[in-house]
């Protein structure tokens, strides 16, 4: 039920993308927040995980998703915040592999084990500081940043494909609004565009 009527919210917030909606209604939300939450696992709201950090609403989760598809053939995807592991695993359902980084090592190994549990057999999760990249199987048809930043960290815009690479990420002062910026990268050309504003945890600069 509360998953249904968060697919019909989301198509009217206009998320049309089959795949998007398929990821959306077939991974278990409830086992990505924490166990005193899991009745508001389908509310369309971001929520508290450990560390003072979030888990995003389900609707910048699908937008997120969805802008990838501005890539021609989108297969190898990089996500700079791994947090619960919830967008890995909507990524998972629809991608052929998934590298996703985080720099709290607690964050890091809780969600590596609720994918593992779940059985996102392709997604590939690491401890580091997501700034750099994550060079050894770069370039990637799209990279995604759950994060806020002022400034593009240089090794993503670097490790895109330079045939149709994305790149989505919220810019901005942490903290306040942000805007979730779509970068497309076409050889050395980056096209940008705006999508929404969000709101979004800090990106740090190392790791714990
Ligand atoms: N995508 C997550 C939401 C992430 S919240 C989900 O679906 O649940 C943002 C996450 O980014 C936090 O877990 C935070 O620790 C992490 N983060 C912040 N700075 C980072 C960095 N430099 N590298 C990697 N992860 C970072």
């Amino acid at each position: 039920m509360a998953r249904n009527q968060l697919i019909h919210e989301l198509k009217q917030s206009g998320i049309t993308h089959p795949a998007v909606l398929n990821a959306i209604a077939s991974v278990p939300r409830e086992n990505f927040v924490l166990s005193k939450l899991k009745d508001k696992a389908y509310d369309n709201v971001a929520l508290p995980i450990d560390k003072e950090q979030t888990i995003s609403q389900p609707y910048v989760v699908a937008l997120m998703t969805q802008a990838l598809f501005n890539h021609p053939h989108p297969q190898k995807i990089l996500e700079i915040g791994t947090g619960s592991g919830y967008q890995a695993a909507i990524l998972a359902t629809i991608f052929k592999e998934i590298w996703t980084i985080e720099r709290i090592e607690a964050l890091y190994i809780k969600a590596k084990h609720t994918l593992q549990k779940l059985n996102y057999t392709n997604v590939h999760c690491t401890w580091a500081d997501g700034n750099k990249g994550w060079l050894e199987h770069a370039p990637y048809d799209g990279i995604i940043v759950t994060a806020a930043t002022a400034t593009i960290p240089p090794a993503l815009l670097e490790q895109l494909s330079p045939q149709g690479g994305i790149l989505v990420i919220p810019l901005g002062a942490t903290h306040e609004v942000q805007k979730l910026t779509l970068i497309k990268r076409q050889d050395n050309h980056y096209e940008k565009s705006v999508l929404e504003l969000v709101s979004f945890v800090p990106l740090r600069s190392n790791t714990d």
